[in-house]
């Protein structure tokens, strides 16, 4: 069962694990784990290292853990905790029993840490931060020892155990790993296993006033799993030693192999949970799940499905090197998701009120409209129609320019799924000139769908019924930032100058077509010409539909592939 589907391309992370299955290494085992630090909301970026851990367990028929790494109490919540198993089981995995916290191995650390005491391979250094960063040296010039590197192993094992009971103050000591301090990796320098701090943990309370180190908590947390493959990103490649060093020196039976790989970026948005976090307490943002953040909670509300974003994942694939992926490929495979599924209603976000001068007042007629002509199985729906009607603002032009095939005065178009009607009036307001109704006729021998009805016009509007529309908010998203790589920007400077002004446009009375009205939080549908739409799940309510833009029709980036 352990050989890769042939059928997909092998990323070089699959010939890491063929390679060891082929040497029969962990008894040809697959055990991966996602390790989120629950301190903010997942993103995009976690979504592609969520679909590649689960996805490699899934291939070889192995396993894969959800570890929340809870070793920095101060900046974790338990609200982050749960949006996190929220999103993962959104996007469609299931660690099963396997739902792990660093903070499960409090106990176990810490017996570890004693061991690497008693074998001389740990010290406790009372230097303070700032002499630390002296004695640490730079890329180019070795460190020094500290002067309590050769504390006997009895003070050191005394003091560690007094550190755990409360006797030091916060920062004033740390238990260090003793293993080079002229290595031309600063990881190695005498790294901080333990930091004394008093806060309060989300699982542990105040249980510790001892907190371990990342990257001396991962590689033990792992090998307790009994992890085969821990794939992270390419910023820890320099900890990989130090990685190796912790699992080499514990008596621990089980040896992870770390493996790096590109994080994702993803142009005119962040990344980083700091500035993410940022947007949100700044107010930039309406919360974790505003609809432009690239958060999946966000991409949830907005309406982006668990099947578009692992197609995306899947399409990016994984690699060495550190690129920015363009936005309108995520945007891209969200459109050819919806395509076939998503219903095609129409709906008219800029009103402008049409009367057919010939229709008989008080009639309703029922047309008979197409689900989704990409997918007949979706069926029709009837479609009430009448004297009066709303099309699209943008629809209809006084001096319409050339190839403009849309209403003009004089001028016929083919309302969709219905008539042919023509232009004869334009209603102005007086005082403003703007234009406020079109007088129009309608050809009774064009009813779509009339074998006899099928007279063939330039232009096709999509429409709604005055009288039956129900009235509806849409939002109409942008990038976030403006730049393409909003990252960019020095270290230091006010990232948040370049958010996009134009990221949300509200567009408060939009009519929407009769069977809409009573649509489900979250269900998505296409409005023809315009773009993929999904009913905003917090905000909406049969009082108050409101719509989120998920996708504009426009694929750039299909379009930018042609070229
Ligand atoms: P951030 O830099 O956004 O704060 P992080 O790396 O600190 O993220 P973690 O919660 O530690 O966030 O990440 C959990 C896992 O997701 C880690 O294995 C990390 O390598 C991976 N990950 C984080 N960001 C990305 C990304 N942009 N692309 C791919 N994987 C990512
Ligand atoms: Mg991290």
């Amino acid at each position: 069962m352990n050989t890769p589907n042939p059928t997909v391309s092998v990323n070089f992370i699959q010939n890491i694990i063929n390679e060891d299955l082929k040497n029969g290494k962990n008894d040809s085992r697959v055990h991966t784990r996602f390790p989120p630090e629950p301190n903010g909301y997942l993103h995009i970026g976690h979504a592609k290292s969520i679909c590649l851990n689960f996805g490699l367990a899934a291939e070889y028929n192995g396993k894969c853990n959800l570890r929340f790494d809870d070793t920095n109490p101060s900046k974790e919540e338990v609200e982050y905790v749960e949006a996190i198993k929220e999103d993962v089981r959104w996007l469609g995995f299931d660690w099963e029993d396997r739902l792990f916290y660093a903070s499960d191995y409090f106990d176990q650390l810490y017996e570890f840490a004693e061991h690497l005491i008693k074998t001389g391979l740990a010290y406790v250094c009372d230097l303070s931060p700032q002499e630390m960063r002296t004695y640490r040296g730079t890329l180019t010039e070795p460190g020094k020892d500290s002067p309590y590197r050769n504390r006997p192993v009895a003070e050191n094992l005394d003091l560690f155990r007094r550190m755990r009971a409360g006797e030091f103050s916060d920062g004033s000591r740390v238990l260090r790993a003793k293993i080079d301090m002229a290595s031309p990796n600063l990881n190695l320098r005498d790294p901080v296993l333990y930091r004394i701090l008093r806060a309060t943990h989300h699982r542990t309370g105040d249980q510790w006033c001892l907190y371990p180190m990342y990257d001396y908590a991962h590689p033990v947390s792992d090998a307790l799993e009994n992890i085969t493959h821990s794939v992270c990103t390419l910023e820890f490649e320099d900890h990989r030693p130090l990685y190796d060093w912790v699992l080499a020196n514990l008596p621990l039976m089980s040896r992870p192999r770390q493996i790096e790989f590109a994080r994702l970026n993803l142009s005119h948005t962040v990344m980083s949970k700091r500035k993410l976090r940022t947007l949100v307490e700044g107010g930039y943002v309406q919360g974790w799940d505003d609809p432009r953040m690239p958060t999946i909670s966000g991409l949830r509300r907005r309406g982006y499905t668990p099947e578009a974003i692992r197609d995306f994942c899947e399409r990016i694939g994984v690699a060495k090197n550190n690129s920015i992926v363009d936005i309108s490929l995520l945007e891209h495979c969200v459109r050819e998701d919806l395509n076939r599924r998503a219903p095609r209603v129409m709906a008219v976000l800029r009103p402008l009120r049409v009367v057919l001068e010939n229709y008989p007042a008080g009639q309703v007629e029922e047309l008979v409209a197409e689900n989704n002509p990409e997918n007949p199985g979706m069926g029709t729906r009837a479609l009430p129609f009448s004297r009066e009607l709303y099309i699209e603002q943008d629809d209809f032009r006084e001096d319409p320019p050339k190839k403009y095939f849309r209403l003009a005065p004089g001028r016929e178009v083919r309302l969709k799924h219905a008539y042919i009607i023509r232009c004869e009036q334009v209603i102005k307001d007086p005082e403003t000139g703007e234009v406020t109704e079109l007088r129009c006729t309608y050809d009774p021998a064009t009813r779509s769908g009339d074998p006899a009805g099928d007279r063939k016009v330039k232009g096709t509007l999509h429409w709604v019924s005055a009288a039956h529309a129900a009235p509806a908010q849409v939002r109409l998203y942008a990038h976030l930032f403006r730049a393409e790589n909003p990252a960019d920007e020095p270290e230091g400077a006010d990232f948040t100058a370049g958010l996009n002004p134009e990221s949300l446009v509200v567009l408060p009375a939009c009519r929407v077509e009769p069977g809409l009205a009573g649509a489900a939080p979250g269900s998505r549908y296409q409005f023809l010409r315009q773009g993929y739409f999904g009913v905003d799940p917090v905000d909406s309510s049969p009082a108050e539909l409101v719509f989120n833009q998920i996708v504009p029709l426009r694929d750039s980036w299909a379009k930018a592939q042609k070229k």
